[in-house]
C-alpha cells in the first residue's frame, strides 16, 4: 500500500516511521525543516532555553546550598548556540530514521490534485506528482494574534526563540501554556516581566486551584501577573519602548515594554493545503471523524491541524490511531485522557478531569490535597514550592484527575496518566510500594 504523508512534525514523522515498519510504501513531504513546530520553534528549543534558565538560578541561589559561586554570567549567544545544537542533533536523528526505514522524503510543499494525487513544488525548484492509495495530511498551527493596534510590533513564539539580546522589560500577552513558560524563562535571565491575562485565572482551561497556586508560586519569583486584562493597543514611544494599553475592571491602564510576545493561543493552519478543491471540510480545523479520517475517504488529518489539543504527543497518538484504522489494526488509545505540562519554573502537568470538569458534569468528588514542602526529597532539593491535587470519585473510588505543580511535575504526571487509564481505585494506588527518598511520594500524602 502506498501513503503519502504531508508535514513532518511528531504527527507526520512518526507516524510515516510506524507505517513505513509496517510495509507501507512511505512518501513524506516537508515544507519545511524535519521535526515541525515541535522540533524547530517549539516544545525543544524551549526546553534548551528553560534549562539553561534553570542553571542560572541555581547558581544565583547557590549560597543557599553551601555553594559559593562567582557572580553570575549569561552568555545569550552561548545559550542559543547550545539550543540550536540540540534541535540540529535531533533533527539529524530524525533523518537517519527517515532513511533506514526507507521513507521517500520530499521537501517541498504540497497541493491537492485529487483525492489521491498531491503536487509538490520542490524547496529547490521543480515539481513532481505522488499518487498513493491513502494520504495523512499533520501540517500543524500557525501563531494566532490579537485584531488591535499595534499588533505587529509584537513577537511571537518563534521570533522569542532568537533574541539577541534579553529584554530589560518583557510584557507577554496571554497566560497560557507558551506566555507562562517565556515568562519563566525571561524573568531567569534577569528580565522584568509582566504578563497580561484576559481571563481570571492564569491557565483558564487547568483546574482552578493549581492556576490560583501556581499564579502565586510564579509572583514569588518576581513576574507580575495581571488577569482579568483586556489589551487593547500595543504602540511604540518615540524612544523606542513600546507601550501596552489593557482595560483591567474597565479602568484603562498601561504597561511600557522593551519587547512584547504575543501569545494568545495558535490556530489550525488551514491555508497550508487547498482543501476546498477537493471537497475537504473544515471549520475551525480540518473536520475528521474518530478515526481522523476527513470527509474524503482515504483522507486522514491529525495533530494541530484539527485543532483541539494542540499537543506533539496527541498528534503521535492521533497519527497512530490514523494508520491503525487505514491497516485495519485494532488499539486502545484513550483520547479522554491525555497529559499535559507546562514548564514553568516550577513546572506544572495535569491529566484527567478537574474539580471544575466534575461539578459541571454533576460527578460528586473528594479531592485529596498535599504539598511538595512535606516531602523529604523536595526539602533535600530544596524545590518546596508546590502543589498535588488529586480528584477522586466519590461513588466508585476511582481517581479521576490529577493537578500539580512542583519539582519534575512533568514526570510525576505519568504515574497518575497509568492509574487513571486503567480505572485504577484510590485504595489500590494506595496498596503500591513508593521508593524512598524520592518526589513520588508525595503523590500518596
Ligand atoms: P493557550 O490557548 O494555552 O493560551 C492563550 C492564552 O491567551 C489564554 O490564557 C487566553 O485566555 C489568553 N488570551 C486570549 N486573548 C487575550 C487577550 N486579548 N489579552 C490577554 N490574554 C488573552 O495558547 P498558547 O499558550 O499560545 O499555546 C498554543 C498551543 O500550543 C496550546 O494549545 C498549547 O497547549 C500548545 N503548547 C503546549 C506546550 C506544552 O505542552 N508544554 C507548550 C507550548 C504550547
Amino acid at each position: 500500500m502506498k501513503l503519502t504523508i504531508i508535514g513532518s512534525g511528531p504527527g507526520g514523522y512518526e507516524t510515516a516511521l510506524k507505517a513505513a515498519e509496517r510495509g507501507l510504501e512511505v512518501t513524506l513531504i516537508s515544507a519545511g525543516p524535519l521535526g515541525g513546530t515541535c522540533l524547530n520553534e517549539g516544545c525543544i528549543p524551549t526546553k534548551a532555553l528553560r534549562r539553561s534558565a534553570e542553571v542560572a538560578d541555581l547558581v544565583a541561589d547557590a549560597a543557599g546550598y553551601g555553594i559559593q559561586a562567582t557572580a553570575l554570567g549569561l552568555d545569550l549567544a552561548q545559550i542559543m548556540a547550545r539550543k540550536e545544537e540540540i534541535v540540529t542533533q535531533l533533527r539529524g536523528g530524525i533523518e537517519f530514521l527517515l532513511n533506514k526505514a526507507k521513507v521517500s522524503v520530499l521537501y517541498g510543499r504540497a497541493s491537492f490534485v485529487d483525492s489521491r494525487t498531491v503536487r509538490v513544488s520542490l524547496n529547490d525548484g521543480g515539481e513532481t506528482t505522488v499518487s498513493s492509495d491513502a494520504i495523512f495530511v499533520a501540517t500543524g498551527s500557525v501563531s494566532a494574534s490579537l485584531p488591535i493596534p499595534g499588533a505587529e510590533l509584537a513577537v511571537d513564539s518563534t521570533a522569542i526563540l532568537s533574541l539577541q539580546e534579553i529584554p530589560r522589560r518583557l510584557c507577554v500577552i496571554g497566560a497560557g501554556v507558551i506566555g507562562l513558560e517565556f515568562a519563566s524563562i525571561y524573568r531567569s535571565f534577569g528580565s522584568d516581566v509582566i504578563v497580561l491575562e484576559y481571563c481570571k485565572e492564569i491557565l483558564p482551561r487547568f483546574d482552578t486551584d493549581l492556576s490560583k497556586r501556581l499564579k502565586q508560586s510564579l509572583s514569588k519569583k518576581g513576574i507580575s501577573i495581571e488577569t482579568s486584562a483586556a489589551v487593547q493597543a500595543i504602540a511604540k514611544s518615540p524612544d523606542g519602548s513600546l507601550k501596552v494599553t489593557y482595560n483591567k475592571k474597565d479602568q484603562p491602564q498601561e504597561v511600557e515594554a522593551d519587547k512584547v510576545l504575543m501569545a494568545v493561543g495558535r490556530r489550525p493552519a488551514l491555508d497550508s493545503l487547498n482543501f476546498a478543491d477537493i471537497g475537504i471540510e473544515t471549520g475551525r480545523g480540518v473536520i475528521v471523524d474518530e478515526n481522523f479520517q476527513t470527509n474524503i475517504p482515504g483522507i486522514y488529518a491529525f495533530g494541530d491541524i484539527i485543532g483541539g489539543y494542540m499537543l506533539a504527543h496527541v498528534a503521535t497518538a492521533q497519527g497512530l490511531h490514523a494508520l491503525n484504522h487505514l491497516t485495519g489494526q485494532k488499539d486502545g488509545i484513550d483520547f479522554g485522557i491525555v497529559p499535559a505540562a507546562v514548564f514553568t519554573s516550577p513546572e506544572a502537568a495535569t491529566v484527567g478531569l478537574s474539580e471544575d470538569d466534575c461539578k459541571e458534569r454533576g460527578i460528586p468528588v473528594k479531592c485529596l490535597k498535599s504539598n511538595f514542602r512535606a516531602n523529604g526529597k523536595a526539602l533535600t532539593m530544596g524545590e518546596t514550592d508546590g502543589f498535588i491535587k488529586v480528584v477522586v470519585s466519590e461513588e466508585d473510588d476511582k481517581i479521576l484527575g490529577c493537578h500539580l505543580f512542583g519539582p519534575h511535575a512533568s514526570d510525576l504526571i505519568h504515574e497518575m496518566t497509568a492509574l487513571i487509564a486503567r480505572h485504577t481505585p484510590l485504595a489500590e494506588f494506595r496498596d503500591i510500594i513508593h521508593a524512598h527518598p524520592t518526589l513520588s511520594e508525595a503523590l500518596m500524602a
